[in-house]
């Protein structure tokens, strides 16, 4: 399938053909100094004429568009309709630097090419995964909500598509991983991708948050606007305009962006350059170290965009003397580094290393490629998906045959109580008390049958009424998860680890998932038609199996906040692979 990805900046538009399946490049266009002429639309109409000569003799399958902001309302690659269009420009506030000119893209794409179908991809769609501890700033919360201030995050393509290169590469699953992604080009941002989802990321409401960047401050003290007003009189828009085009490398270097130019004024001495080289090194393994601790720890460290990519100097400088985290780095594979086309994934940790060092190339134009091939796939497809059933599940926990044997006695069989939906589960007669730092909830279910791994599974609201900080996880996963004590009739057992908040699922067989255009272990958005008002929940994990029933599993909470029973069913909206891991030659997604 042949894709027109087009990327139109303030001062730089930069267009390709690809062809989805392989990546290949079959035209390519760009230009990084697109004349001003006072109007995004005037500036960018001679090079999408220069474009369309260029492409006049390849059948485009579709023409994607890379729009910076999406907001809270597109959690992926969308086709684009005045409607989409309509709301892209609502969000001209929260990205004013680049939403306005990226829509002047599009309107004028749209024009030009009117019989070809056309998407949006979002480099903030990535990141809706954001819990919302890490999306919410400490600001009044009613301001808050008015304004759509809140964590988004930037660069998701590049963050998704090298988070997947590191999977196949490492031969592991993306969802089994634990990944600090470091993008390094122009503008800089860290994410940390725990078991395939964006949980954290320096980038925040703007591109301005986090990292020092080309001309970017990244983070600062927010006393600092304000200070500089009373003292200069600088007013907001001079402000804005001081921490987004004169900081970062350039403000500290005062000789420009560029990190070839201040790495070379370094290694011939100049103080100036030494120190933002210094800064830029110095906040980006404070993020590293940050985002390790929120993740319990980090199977890869990759590294990514010009910088990432090229500087061997800024990798050293960055993953040096991680050894604490278990990433030991090898100098010499890391000196001896060259990214190309054809070897785009280079390890440089030691062969010891618990932790892999990477540096990847990214590529963006192949992620929206792909994006928008998946998108027109699925639209072929006829619209005859089935309804999915909710179910609400209550607290409950699975037990191991030897914490069963200390709660109830020796050999002890559980009674079944009621059959589940999904074959050979059952709900027990027993229950178990579950003791938290705070308090304690009695007579949780167990369901049955035994399991290898002891899991208790509750609600957020039943987190805090046991004093507990419980992450959100598929059934299973119980490493860095915190312990309780359980108490049954024959004694007790103190659990290490185990208790987790469940992921929303939906079980499916194999059958389901081809009708569906979904694999195990992607996750969905589910629309659902409540008696007050109409929801979609986002993040809905797909489990597979042919011993499995068509079902979504929410909990009470999810279940209260959405006024939804059991009973009650939702419909697939969108599909969120994890994308780029293994390519699925057959897969009709
Ligand atoms: P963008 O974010 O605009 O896509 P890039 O990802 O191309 O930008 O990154 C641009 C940055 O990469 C610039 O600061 C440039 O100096 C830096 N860069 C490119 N090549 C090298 C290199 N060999 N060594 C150090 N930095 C490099």
């Amino acid at each position: 399938m042949h894709i027109l990805v087009i990327n139109a900046g303030s001062s730089s538009l930069k267009a390709a053909v690809i062809e989805a399946a392989t990546g290949e490049r079959v035209a390519e266009l760009s230009t990084d100094r697109l004349p001003d002429r006072g109007d995004h639309r005037a500036t960018l109409h001679p090079f999408m004429l220069e474009l369309r000569e260029k492409v006049s003799g390849i059948a485009l399958h579709g023409i994607g568009h890379r729009v910076v902001h999406g907001g809270a309302e597109f959690t992926g690659a969308t086709r684009l309709t005045d409607a989409v269009e309509a709301k892209i420009e609502a969000l001209n506030d929260l990205a004013p630097l680049h939403n306005p000119v990226n829509l002047a893209g599009i309107r004028l794409a749209r024009e030009l090419w009117p019989e070809v179908p056309h998407f949006a991809a979002f480099d903030t769609a990535f990141h809706h995964s954001l819990p919302r501890r890490s999306q919410t700033y400490a600001l009044p919360r009613d301001l808050m909500r008015e304004h759509g201030i809140r964590r988004y995050g930037f660069h998701g393509l590049s963050h998704q598509y090298v988070a997947g290169r590191a999977a196949t590469f490492m031969r592991g699953d993306y969802r089994s991983l634990r990944l600090i992604s470091c993008h390094l080009g122009n503008g800089c941002s860290v994410t940390a991708i725990e078991f395939g989802r964006s949980i954290e990321t320096s980038m925040g409401m703007t591109p301005l948050e986090g990292l020092v960047m080309g001309t970017r401050s990244g983070d600062i003290d927010p006393g600092i606007p304000a200070y500089l007003h009373r003292k200069t009189g600088m007013d907001t828009a001079e402000i804005d305009a001081l921490l987004n085009r004169q900081s970062g490398l350039a403000g500290l270097s005062g000789a420009g962006n560029d990190m070839r130019h201040i790495l070379e004024r370094s290694t011939e001495g100049d103080p100036d350059s030494q120190l933002a080289l210094q800064v830029f090194t110095h906040r980006l393994r404070k993020y590293i170290g940050a985002y390790a601790a929120v993740m319990g720890g980090v199977d890869a460290i990759i590294f990514t965009g010009g910088i990432g990519e090229n500087s061997s100097i800024v990798r050293h400088r960055a993953a040096q003397r991680l050894d604490y985290l278990g990433a030991v780095i090898d100098e010499d594979l890391n000196h001896s580094a060259r990214l190309t086309a054809t070897e785009d994934v280079i390890e440089f940790s030691r062969s010891h290393s618990r932790v892999k060092l990477l540096a990847i190339r990214t590529d963006e134009q192949l992620a929206i490629a792909r994006d928008c091939a998946k998108l027109l796939r699925k639209e072929d497809e006829v619209n005859t998906l089935p309804t999915i059933p909710i179910a609400i599940s209550a607290r409950h926990c699975h037990l191991t045959r030897e914490t069963l044997d200390k709660l109830y006695g020796p050999g002890y069989a559980l009674t079944v109580k009621k059959q589940l939906s999904q074959p050979g589960q059952f709900a027990a007669e027993e229950t178990v008390t579950v003791v938290g730092p705070r308090n304690r909830l009695e007579r949780v279910r167990i369901l049955g049958p035994l399991r290898s791994v002891d899991q208790i599974e509750i609600s957020r609201t039943d987190e805090f009424f046991l004093g507990l900080d419980a992450p959100v996880r598929e059934s299973g996963k119980v490493d860095n998860t915190p312990g309780c004590q359980l108490i049954g009739p024959a004694g007790s057992v103190d659990l290490e680890d185990g208790v987790i908040c469940a992921w929303r699922h939906i079980h499916m067989t194999p059958t389901d998932a081809e009708r569906f255009g979904v694999r195990d272990r992607d996750t969905v958005d589910v629309a659902v038609d409540g008696p007050e008002r109409g929801l979609t929940f986002g993040n809905v994990l797909i489990r597979v199996s042919p011993d499995y029933k068509l079902e979504m599993h929410i909990d009470t909470n999810e279940g209260n906040a959405a006024k939804i029973d059991s009973g009650d069913s939702g419909v697939l909206r969108g599909t969120h692979h994890a994308g780029t891991l293994r390519r699925r030659a057959t897969m009709v997604t």
